[in-house]
């Protein structure tokens, strides 16, 4: 198959990418490795987006921004995303959703009160790409590289449902496959969002930035057998926080309102959940809030869950949420390597060491746009020749004995490892045991032959989690300071002198192992 642009990822970003890029005249494919919109990170989101109104300026928006990320985000971007954030939500209101204005931003209005609304949000989009003609989705196909010749990138390589192996030239790739949040044993991403962008851009040479930032949610269900769906806020005043001793851990704390905590002081409240919870189990305890405010957003959303939230105080934790590092792109959305474009989550450069909330979504749609209009004109400006394709086709050989028992346990060591060494709190000791861990871990991974597609998804996307792991590791055993979304227990203060840097990682293949570098902010 050939095509003017690939887009790679079919979560908001990558959706915004295809149907920009379609706008421009060019030829697409959208290809995701479940569907487009439902399955996403972007469909559990709560469809809430930081921007510039009539009530919040520019400026304000472009400083509160930078205030956040404890500056070191890059400028440019952040001024770009001000500047063009009215442009991404006249896409929105042209799908006909609803947007409702807040004192400093928008969300989409669910569909229903019971419906996380990023839901309403994905299939508004999922619905609207189905009916443009240029654009066609390929669901099911995982992407395992990133072709290039070269210079210059040529298409993608993966394999589908069947055990087919797929190639698909064009001169343009999008690359919007997210984040990494389900590396953590405690998340509340997806469950197959583990990094897959990351190291696929690897592969290709590009380097990965400021891969020790990643945000953790404070209050995510941790209830054995239910979901860990995030709590969203407003928390009911009612709601009380506790430890097994049914001790209120806010106030043991000093902290009055989990509202306030949440919008004022994240991070803090995050650590201290954090450190909590590695001494027993924590319980929301919502039994004293009125049955009337069930019927209501946010509460609404747990009366699907079969569990009697009412009467029963349910476990939670932090969670890891969302990815600040990634891949260094222009403000045309272009990474180092030619034809190569990226947006949404695996992207760099806005967040800087913490992600003001609502500000994923806002990077999703202006910087979605801006990666698939530049990748339009990019591709049917300069037509790629393609090289010898017949070398590509090669098939990959499945071994006969199952390996997903023994995947699963290396899976669940990841986890454990990614929550124990790189969590909310960390330190050199426990950094460098998580590096030695993963080595291991990874020799055995690599000896393993997959049986099935299931088999061979789930050894990528553990390829995946290993490699974005060694860089989360990497990244924070060699910071030392703590900042933003990042605790240090060794080195316990932000120290700007030295640190307003951001880190860049490259992995040299041949030699299996990271290297860092570091250039001042801005
Ligand atoms: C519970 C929750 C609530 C949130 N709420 C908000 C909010 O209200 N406001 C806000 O600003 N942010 C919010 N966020 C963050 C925000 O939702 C995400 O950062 C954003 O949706 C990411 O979008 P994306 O398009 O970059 O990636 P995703 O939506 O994660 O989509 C990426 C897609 O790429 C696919 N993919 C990955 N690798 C491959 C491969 N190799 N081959 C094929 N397909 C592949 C994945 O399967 C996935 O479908 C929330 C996040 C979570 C988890």
């Amino acid at each position: 198959m050939k095509k003017d642009v690939i887009v790679i990822g079919g979560g908001f970003a990558g959706m915004v990418a295809a149907l920009e890029a379609g706008e421009e005249g060019a030829k697409v494919v959208i290809i995701d490795r479940g569907s487009i919109g439902l399955g996403t990170n972007s469909a559990l989101s709560n469809a809430t987006f930081s921007s510039p109104t009539m009530h919040y300026a520019p400026e304000k928006y472009v400083r509160d921004t930078l205030k956040t990320g404890k500056e070191i985000n890059r400028e440019l971007l952040v001024r770009l995303m001000a500047k063009e954030a009215s442009l991404g939500f006249s896409l929105l209101r042209s799908l006909d959703l609803e947007l409702v204005e807040l004192s400093d931003g928008y969300y989409v209005k669910s569909a229903r009160p019971d419906l996380i609304p990023g839901i309403t949000l994905v299939r508004a989009l999922a619905g609207k790409i189905r009916k443009v003609s240029g654009i066609e989705v390929l669901t099911g196909l995982y992407v395992t590289e990133i072709l290039r010749d070269g210079e210059k990138v040529y298409g993608v390589r993966g394999f589908d449902k069947t055990r087919e192996e797929v190639s698909i030239y064009a001169p343009a790739v999008v690359l919007a496959t997210g984040g990494a949040g389900a590396i953590f044993l405690r998340n509340d991403n997806q469950k197959n969002i583990m990094g897959q962008g990351y190291y696929l851009a690897a592969k290709t040479g590009l380097e990965l930035w400021d891969m020790e930032f990643v945000q953790f949610y404070p209050l995510v269900i941790a209830q054995p057998g239910l979901p860990s769906l995030l709590l969203y806020p407003p928390y009911p005043q009612e709601a009380r926080l506790i430890n097994a001793a049914e001790e209120n851990i806010l106030k043991k704390h000093g902290l009055d309102d989990p509202n306030k905590a949440h919008v004022t002081e994240r991070d803090r409240f995050s650590a201290i959940l954090f450190q909590e919870g590695l001494k027993g189990p924590l319980y929301m305890d919502y039994r004293m809030v009125p049955t009337s405010r069930w019927k209501r957003h946010p509460l609404s959303l747990l009366t699907k869950i079969k569990f009697d939230f009412q009467r029963e105080p349910f476990a939670v934790s932090p969670a890891a949420h969302f990815f600040m590092g990634g891949i260094r792109i222009d403000e045309s959305g272009q990474t180092a390597l030619p034809g190569l474009f990226a947006c949404g989550e695996v992207a760099w450069g806005l967040h800087g060491a913490n992600r003001m909330s609502g500000n994923a979504l806002m990077e999703c749609v202006v910087f979605g746009r801006i990666a698939g209009r530049s990748a339009a004109r990019y591709a049917l400006n300069c037509p790629t020749s393609l090289p010898d394709l017949k070398e590509l086709s090669k098939g990959f050989s499945y071994d006969p004995s199952s390996s997903q028992g023994t995947q699963r346990k290396l899976q669940r060591r990841i986890r454990e490892i990614a929550w124990r060494c790189t969590g909310v709190v960390r330190s050199e000791k426990g950094l460098r045991e998580g590096l030695a861990e993963v080595k291991n871990l990874e020799i055995e991974l690599k000896g393993i032959g997959p049986h099935t597609v299931h088999d061979r998804k789930l050894k990528q996307d553990l390829m995946g989690a290993t490699f974005v792991l060694k860089a989360v590791l990497y990244a924070s055993v060699s910071r030392k300071e703590s900042r933003g979304s990042f605790i240090r227990e060794d080195f316990p203060q932000q120290d700007d002198l030295n640190w307003r840097k951001n880190s860049c990682l490259t992995y040299d293949w041949e030699e299996d192992r990271f290297s860092v570098s570091y250039y001042p902010a801005g």
